[in-house]
């Protein structure tokens, strides 16, 4: 028998609420024929103007983090979101329910942990960067929107 992924109780394999606490078991997923895209954000210093911050999703797990302080739009930033791209960060995503956690690698090694909730074709995360640096904000929310590239 499965579990409720909020509460913890048994659940039937069929039901699509969880009859304790009223959770929704529909498992959620993410897309992988397009970006999530979050922003613009202003970065600080703030001769860099606004960033956008994008993710992408691989369904052998990979999840693919950049931010862009260019105005180019998905279908340009997306060229860049390759696995084999070695200035990109990357990590592995895990999916329970409607929660979604990962944490990605820059490639200096700094470490992000991301963890929220997948809603229709969106994706509202908290994040908390394990590196605090002057200036930048540690941890945050950022609300991301799905964007069909072709
Ligand atoms: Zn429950």
């Amino acid at each position: 028998m499965p579990f409720c992924p909020k509460c913890g109780k048994e659940v039937s394999p069929e039901a699509s609420y969880c009859a304790s606490c009223g959770a929704s078991l529909r498992v959620e997923k993410v897309r992988y024929d397009g970006l999530y895209v979050s922003g613009p954000q202003d970065v600080i210093p703030s001769d860099y103007g606004s960033c956008y911050h994008y993710l992408r999703f691989y369904e052998d797990g990979t999840v693919l983090a950049a931010s862009v302080v260019l105005t180019e739009g998905p279908n340009q930033v997306i060229r860049w979101f390759d696995k084999s791209n070695p200035n990109i960060s990357k990590g592995q995503y895990s999916i329970q329910g409607n929660t979604i956690r990962f944490s990605t690698t820059s490639p200096q090694g700094d470490v992000v942990d991301y963890a929220g909730q997948i809603i229709n074709d969106r994706l509202k995360l908290h994040w908390r960067s394990r590196i605090i640096r002057r200036g930048f904000d540690s941890r945050g929310f950022e609300d991301y929107t799905f964007v069909k590239v072709s």
